[in-house]
């Protein structure tokens, strides 16, 4: 869920890490690591968002990952 800041926040160029909290300052564009602080950051997300997975077991279709449905074509 990544908003889009144009007109919103255009002069104040900052963001909050959704991991650590923590503001941060940028000149455009948005940094590769965003919305994340650093680089360690986006992989503590990552982290995350694997194991999730993993404990997720296999009750997962291709219909919940809506979008994501390649299939269909
Ligand atoms: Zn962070």
């Amino acid at each position: 869920m990544i908003r889009k800041l144009d007109g919103f926040e255009s002069e104040r160029r900052s963001y909050r890490c959704t991991i650590c909290g923590r503001a941060v300052r940028y000149e455009s564009p948005l940094p590769k690591q965003y919305p994340f602080c650093t680089e360690r950051c986006q992989m503590i997300d990552l982290g995350r968002w694997l194991q999730e997975e993993y404990t997720i077991d296999r009750h997962t279709t291709p219909e919940d990952l809506g979008e994501s449905a390649e299939f269909e074509g």
